[in-house]
């Protein structure tokens, strides 16, 4: 079926709520693809997208709107669904297609581009969800089938999740350092992407995981996906504890939150040598005394969602073997407002995976 107008459930003022509009849709050109939604993930960026820009610390605000970012916006960036129309260009993608959209879409032509890495194009971002209309809808509009990724056989809400969660995760892990059984790898934050990096890690690695959140429920569930530990970071003396805990032996920790007291938890718990990955765009500012870099020689990375290939990548190693599964909570689209609310006050556990 080829779609004349499309139903998107989009914002029309910077942290307002989400309303449905119908708005035509230009036949299919050149190399485009209209995808017929039938899952997209709901993502905690979608809570600082909605709202405008993110804490940049010291009381200043990233802005999207001075970005370039035009009203109105339908966010969506995990989406999975059908090729329903291709334009006369397109190869390799034949219509009635399962396939996970990649949204990170760059120019194509910088520097950063051509290295594949399109998510961190230095030119003109046209992410699907801010730039582009996203997966909150019943159709979205890709510019080119190279950003489509056939599921198979994959559960769609599962693999919808890959786009960004998944991808966003597999790319913070890879820039670990290679770990034995001995070592220990701690997880700030079990929200839907730092439960996809338990996941992942226990897949992946031979390290044993500490998890760590402050919601007892999400902590279960990263037991239940991996985690060999699991903590409050509200406990009291919480470093130490948890540092006794893994035998002073944290060779590397991810920081899914990145605010300031995730980071400086993070950047403290590793050992001499430790790597610390930051992920989460919660927000602030990040304060460590400088003699600390050398003498603990440590590593401080910062990894922003994941390439192409990332996805493309997660979407065979899902079809290979078995990998743990962080909980799905899928709802109906018209629910949008309440699940962002959710998401706002910390009642997900797991992913929400919103169906048109
Ligand atoms: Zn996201
Ligand atoms: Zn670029």
């Amino acid at each position: 079926m080829k779609y004349q107008s499309v139903n998107r459930w989009a914002f029309n003022l910077w942290g307002g709520a989400l309303d449905v509009r119908e708005d035509a849709l230009a036949p299919v050109t050149g190399h485009e693809v209209t995808v017929r939604v039938s899952h997209c993930g709901m993502c905690h960026s979608d809570l600082h997208i909605r709202a405008g820009g993110f804490d940049m610390g010291g009381g200043k605000l990233s802005s999207l709107e001075r970005s370039g970012v035009k009203l109105p916006v339908t966010m969506g960036h995990e989406i999975v669904g059908e090729v329903v129309d291709v334009g006369p260009d397109v190869t390799g993608i034949v219509l009635g297609a399962r396939v996970v959209v990649y949204p990170w879409l760059g120019c194509g032509e910088c520097a950063v581009c051509v290295t594949g890495n399109e998510h961190l194009c230095m030119k003109a971002a046209r992410n699907l969800g801010i730039q582009l209309p996203g997966g909150y809808a019943d159709a979205v509009r890709v510019p080119h089938e190279r950003y489509l990724v056939p599921i198979g056989t994959l559960q769609a809400a599962r693999a919808a999740t890959f786009a960004c969660a998944g991808i966003t995760a597999l790319s913070a892990i890879r820039k670990l350092p290679e770990t034995t059984a001995d070592d220990w790898v701690a997880v700030v934050g079990c929200g839907g992407v730092g439960m996809t990096g338990v996941a992942l890690l226990s897949a992946m690695t031979q390290a044993k995981i500490v998890a760590i959140d402050p919601d007892a429920a999400k902590r279960d569930a990263a037991l239940a996906n991996g985690a060999t530990l699991a903590f409050d970071p509200g406990v009291p003396d919480a470093l130490k504890t948890i540092s006794k805990a893994c035998n002073g032996n944290i060779a590397a920790a991810i920081d899914f939150v990145g605010s300031e007291t995730s980071s400086s938890l993070a950047v403290n718990l590793v050992r001499r040598t430790g790597h610390v990955v930051i992920v989460g765009l919660f927000g602030g500012e990040f304060k460590m005394p400088l003699p600390m870099f050398a003498l603990k020689s440590i590593t401080i990375t910062g990894s922003y969602v994941g390439g192409l290939n990332d996805l493309r990548e997660l979407v065979a190693l899902a079809q290979r073997e078995t990998l743990p599964e962080i909980p799905l909570d899928v709802r109906p689209l018209s629910t949008v407002n309440q699940a962002l609310d959710d998401l706002t006050h910390g009642r997900v556990v797991g992913r929400v995976v919103l169906q048109p």
